[in-house]
């Protein structure tokens, strides 16, 4: 167990759980990463935003005691580790911690720090909401249609990292196992990768997804899977997802079958409609009709793709907000890269690490200051206040940097208006 390499702020407290419910105090210690590349510019002009709208929200009844920890090239730099014990340590200890981009070290052993993060942390489920704010540009007719919850399993599947390179002795061993010992006829020039999915795995997911709904008056949970083709595996997750909806939720759970049956098409108040598609569909049903869909739950390749697909429709990465969470440990991040060629301009949108921020202002349970944020976002982008990547795509943008749009976004923090989404 090591310590962290960085002292936590010692004004704050820790956030505790009690019979697995989180316990915030009003000053909670977050540990943050700047993150590599453009993550300093984007987590300077966050930081400044959240600051503010807990300010506004609390009037200094709540703060957040931020402690800088360590990881990528900073990492590296610092302490001659890409990501040292101390900071995997310091975010299990404080359960919360939020995250700027960082590089995946090439060479070295590492695959990529935030696969490496979500392994040691088990942070299981890969939370991504797509929620159109109005005037973001998108490729899309009818934006605002989408506004879904995607929890994508981020342990398992073809991610778990079991794989043989062609030609290896050990590829040519399984080969020669599986062909001799189950009569398969694997060609002798394949590579081969392995792809497992647990009852386990699959339904610690699905309990969050259904929570989750429960939690936020979501009245439909999606599986998503690829079972036509992939029956012990993909279709095991949706059997298995089913399962759990109707062992742990049966009170509240209703599936499509009863749905049209016992209440007519409607979904009656207070149940969730569990249901299920195939990948391949769910990808049209999204662009087709996305205003049926609420909570997605899938499995590790599907949600990678579906969750993506999602976020180019409300505005791309650079608008979609993201977080890897466990039972205890949540992490929240940008969804996009370190852009390299960008660092230190103060030019890039800060947008997906403000809402990821906003994200766990949700998680924190202080909604108002999550509210706050979202309202004066939206009205920002309805001003064309926009960084250079929206501003490119929109008609008569006032292209701002990335701490402009910051302070403007502050600028807009009020109490007297709504967010400016679908719902309105
Ligand atoms: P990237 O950093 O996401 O950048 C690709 C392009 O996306 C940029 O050139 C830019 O497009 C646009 N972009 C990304 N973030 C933006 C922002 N905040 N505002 C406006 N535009 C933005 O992808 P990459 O170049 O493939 O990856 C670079 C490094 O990041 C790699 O080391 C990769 O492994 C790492 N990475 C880290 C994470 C993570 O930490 N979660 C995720 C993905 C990649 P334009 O050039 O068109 O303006």
């Amino acid at each position: 167990m090591g310590e962290p390499k960085v002292a936590m702020p010692e004004t704050g407290e820790r956030i505790t759980f009690v019979n697995g419910e989180i316990r915030v105090p009003h000053h909670p210690i977050i540990p943050f990463i700047e993150g590599d590349g453009i993550g300093p510019d984007i987590w300077r002009a966050a930081r400044r935003v959240l600051d503010a709208a807990v300010e506004k929200a609390y009037e200094g009844g709540r703060s957040i005691a931020w402690g800088e920890i360590f990881a990528g090239e900073s990492a590296k730099n610092k302490f001659g580790e890409w990501l040292p014990e101390g900071t995997t340590q310091a975010i299990s200890d404080f359960s919360v911690a939020i995250k700027g981009p960082l590089t995946t070290p090439i060479g070295g052993g590492i695959r990529s720090l935030n696969v490496t993060l979500r392994q040691i942390l088990d942070l299981y489920a890969c939370v991504r909401p797509c929620r159109y704010i109005q005037g973001v540009p998108s490729p899309v007719k009818e934006a605002h249609k989408l506004n879904v919850v995607i929890f994508r399993e981020n342990t398992e599947d073809v991610y778990a990292g079991i794989e043989w390179k062609q030609g290896t002795a050990e590829a040519k061993e399984i080969i020669h196992f599986l062909n001799s010992r189950f009569s398969t006829r694997l060609r002798e020039d394949s590579g081969i990768g392995v792809k497992p999915i647990s009852i386990f795995g699959t339904q610690r997911l699905v309990r969050k997804a259904i929570r989750y709904a429960l939690d936020h008056r979501r009245t439909r949970v999606t599986l998503v899977h690829k079972g036509n083709i992939m029956k012990f595996t993909e279709g095991a997750f949706r059997d298995w997802g089913y399962q759990v909806s109707r062992d742990e939720f049966g009170e509240v759970c209703i599936n499509e079958d009863e749905l049209w049956q016992t209440y007519d098409g409607k979904i009656p108040e207070g149940k969730i409609l569990i249901n299920d598609r195939i990948a391949d569909s769910m990808f049209q049903q999204v662009l087709l009709r996305p205003d049926e869909y609420e909570v997605i739950a899938l499995p590790n390749l599907n949600g990678d793709y579906l969750s993506d697909a999602c976020a180019a429709q409300i505005g791309g990465l650079g608008m979609a907000p993201g977080a890897n969470i466990g039972d205890r440990v949540a992490l929240f991040e940008s969804t996009h890269g370190t852009a390299p060629k960008y660092a230190g301009q103060d030019k890039v949108n800060p947008g997906s690490l403000i809402l990821s921020g906003v994200l766990m202002l949700e998680h924190l349970g202080w909604q108002e200051a999550a509210d706050l944020i979202y309202s004066a976002v939206g009205k920002t982008i309805s001003q064309k206040r926009v960084t250079y990547d929206l501003g490119r795509q929109m008609e008569g943008a006032t292209v701002v940097k990335t701490s402009e749009f910051a302070s403007a976004i502050i600028e807009n923090m009020t109490t007297d208006h709504r967010p400016q989404t679908a719902d309105q």
